[in-house]
């Protein structure tokens, strides 16, 4: 049955293995890095999985076909209707700010002087910042779905958002340390739901000299009957999106996949992209983008490791050290 799905997988990436590969209609080009009208799926999900490319960065072979319907589709583009632009009631906590260093935003880190040199990330600190990262923790804690089935013990779920915010903070508190210059998109906790247009927005506007990179950063899920059931065991791992045809998205994905397989051992999912539905997120924000899907909360065993502290420091340290390396070699 693996073999199968690989054949299929194999198959397909043949078809549309390649990047260079025209959008199949061709349509108005947007504003910057890709081409391609506005499509409709944010988050892996959701994604039919015969229009998924998938790119092998390490040499582990993917398993059970790409993306599904994963819960995350309600991220897609066309999910979010066109007057409803959910605005985020208020524009909180000041991301206008213009090119300020690591102050980030909201989150509350009193961590500063005190603990100077890097425990647990051992590259080197970037030199002269090259980029400002924006950081998107995914989804708000209102959002519907995006939660796991209850645990055995009848009162426990795993909530996305909770878990996307604590990597999101757990990433900028070392980029502080590195003197890495980031921009926390949502560093309101209360916020309401997806909003992913006022995401995407915030970054855009967000203003500064260097060049920024969207990182968005997710948990993932599999198929299921419903939001009751947990997924197959086999369906698990890591895979990290990047906008088709966005070419500086695609390297710096591998970047980020090599790192998170590297550092946390889950399987290797590779690198995702789809012309048919794309990713809100990477498609609608006007500079490089990418979007970590950082195992599945729906898979039973899966789960528990993304309940781990240990477990969410590997996931953070691993963005860092890709942000890291391409602060160092920039896009390359
Ligand atoms: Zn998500």
């Amino acid at each position: 049955m693996k073999n199968f799905f690989k054949a299929i997988s194999d198959f397909f990436s043949s078809l549309f293995g390649k990047k260079t590969e025209p959008a199949p209609a061709p349509a108005p080009r947007p504003t910057t890095k890709n081409d391609r009208q506005p499509g409709e799926v944010e988050d892996s999900s959701d994604v039919p999985k015969d229009t998924v490319n998938t790119v092998t960065v390490i040499s582990v072979i993917p398993d059970a076909p790409g993306p599904f319907a994963d819960n995350d589709k309600d991220d897609a583009i066309d999910s979010v209707e066109p007057g409803t632009t959910t605005p985020g009631p208020s524009t909180p906590t000041t991301p206008t700010t213009p090119t300020t260093p690591p102050t980030g935003g909201g989150t509350t880190t009193p961590t500063t002087p005190s603990t100077p040199t890097t425990p647990s990330t051992p590259t080197t600190p970037a030199n002269t910042p090259r980029f400002v990262w924006c950081l998107d923790n995914g989804h708000g804690k209102l959002q519907a779905g995006k939660r796991s089935p209850l645990f055995d013990d009848g009162t426990t779920r795993f909530f996305e958002y909770e878990f996307n915010r604590d990597v999101v903070e757990r990433i900028i508190k070392q980029l502080k340390k590195h003197g890495v210059k980031y921009f926390d998109v949502v560093p309101d906790f209360n916020e309401v739901g997806s909003f992913l247009p006022e995401r995407v927005d915030r970054a855009n506007k967000h203003r500064t000299d260097l060049t920024k990179i969207y990182v968005s950063v997710h948990s993932n899920a599999g198929p299921a009957a419903n939001e009751n059931q947990w997924t197959t065991d086999n369906i698990k791992g890591i895979e990290t999106w990047y906008a088709q045809n966005s070419t500086r998205g695609k390297k710096l994905a591998a970047v980020f996949q090599k790192h998170l397989i590297l550092k946390t051992g889950f399987r290797n999912r590779n690198l995702k992209s789809t012309a048919e539905k794309p990713l809100y997120v990477l498609e609608k924000t006007t500079m490089p983008a990418i979007l970590t899907e950082n195992g599945f909360f729906n898979n039973k065993l899966e789960v528990k490791e993304l309940m781990k502290d240990s477990v969410r420091q590997k996931i953070a340290d691993a963005h860092v050290e890709a942000i890291l390396e391409i602060e160092k070699n920039g896009i390359v």
